[in-house]
């Protein structure tokens, strides 16, 4: 998972009006009259978390929420690639002598994590690979030398990377690492997984009118009490900070955008997006914004990867293949040309931005 170095209390505002989360949070009246939006915002895997909770009194909306931070806390011990003693790091670690001869028992995050990556990179043949972390080694690399990896060094990395060095063993949960120099790279699901972990804590609480939203992946419970939904803002990747390119309707559901409008490299004129191509080793060049809803944030996250990676037919193709998942790609062309594609069940979502 990527790690600012520092966070800014502007970012909140930069990622809430550009990033999705414009959800309103107009709406009381009718039933239950009692229930109040409360808001949380915590910096968290470096991002903002917001957390929105319509509850009775702030005293149960903050146990929650801070119940579900906890939980954010958590899964980032357990899945950041940027700290060395997480459990996904020393997973990872475990090949830099050479694959491993023995799988390993992993906990229950870990290994349902390790699993919907497993399934999303064999139904995007590749296109999202969890094994992608050696490139995004390389990638974060050029970031500080502002130059790219020679093709020699690409070539050297490639045999570290492909899903098909990862082995798990169901019946035990247990997963071995079949390559040398292997990094498990969960940050294209991890935040959607997190922000479904973080709903389901709060529905524990029994408050079910609510949003976690982290940057571009965002998650809502039941709609604002006298609402039918939450309605979403959906950013404009041409004009990231004007007004939102579409509002859709939500309910007990996710989404999730992909851009190259706030992590990207520059090298020699050319711009680079911090999602890889793994054929190439590099980052993307050619400039797209994709946007996935999904009754499940773990499949809304991932599958913005593929539709970067392989372009508008191929990657909404895989969304009309995925029940309940709808989508729209933007791509803006090297003269400037703005291209708008949408999946079949695009439409169904889109509502007004003045509802
Ligand atoms: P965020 O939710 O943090 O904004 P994204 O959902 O856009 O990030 O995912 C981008 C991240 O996914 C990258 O930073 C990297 O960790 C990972 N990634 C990049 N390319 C791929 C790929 N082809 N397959 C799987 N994961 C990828
Ligand atoms: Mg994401």
């Amino acid at each position: 998972m990527q790690r600012r170095k520092s966070w800014r209390a502007g970012e909140i505002f930069l990622m809430a009006s550009t990033a999705l989360l414009a959800a309103l949070l107009a709406g009381c009246g009718s039933q239950p009259h009692d229930l109040k939006p409360f808001e949380f915002i915590q910096p968290k895997m470096g991002t903002g978390f917001r957390i929105v909770i319509y509850a009775p009194a702030e005293g149960i909306a903050k146990r929650a929420a801070d119940a579900a931070f906890a939980r954010v806390d958590q899964l980032n011990a357990t899945l950041s690639d940027y700290n060395p003693s997480s459990e996904l790091s020393r997973l990872s670690l475990m090949t830099e002598q050479g694959p491993m001869t023995a799988p390993v028992n992993v906990g229950d995050d870990l290994w349902n994590v390790l699993v919907r990556s497993r399934e999303a990179s064999e139904q995007s043949h590749g296109a999202f690979d969890i094994t992608v972390g050696p490139f995004v080694k390389l990638w974060r690399r050029s970031r500080e030398m502002n130059a790219l990896p020679t093709p020699e060094r690409i070539e050297k990395t490639r045999a570290s990377v492909g899903y098909d060095g990862l082995k798990l063993f169901p019946d035990r949960h247990s997963v071995q690492l079949l390559k040398s120099h292997m990094r498990l790279d969960v940050g294209g699901i991890a935040k959607g997984y997190t922000a479904m972990q973080c709903m389901a804590v709060i529905r524990g609480f029994g408050l079910t009118h609510a949003m976690v939203g982290a940057a571009g992946d965002l998650t809502v419970g039941d709609p604002p009490p006298g609402k039918a939904y939450w309605r979403v803002a959906v950013q404009d990747l041409a004009h990231p900070q004007g007004w939102p390119a579409a509002y859709v309707k939500l309910r007990n559901s996710s989404i999730s955008t992909s851009g190259d409008t706030e992590r990207f490299i520059i090298i020699d004129g050319v711009r680079y997006s911090h999602v890889i191509d793994p054929h190439t080793g590099l980052g993307l060049r050619r400039r797209i914004g994709v946007t996935v809803l999904s009754p499940d944030g773990t499949t809304s996250d991932w599958l913005t990867k593929p539709a970067s990676v392989l372009g508008p037919e191929a990657g909404l193709a895989l969304i009309d293949a995925t029940p309940g998942a709808a989508g729209r790609v933007v791509i803006i062309d090297e003269d400037g040309t703005v291209k708008t594609y949408e999946s079949k069940r695009w439409r169904e979502f889109v509502v007004s931005g003045r509802d």
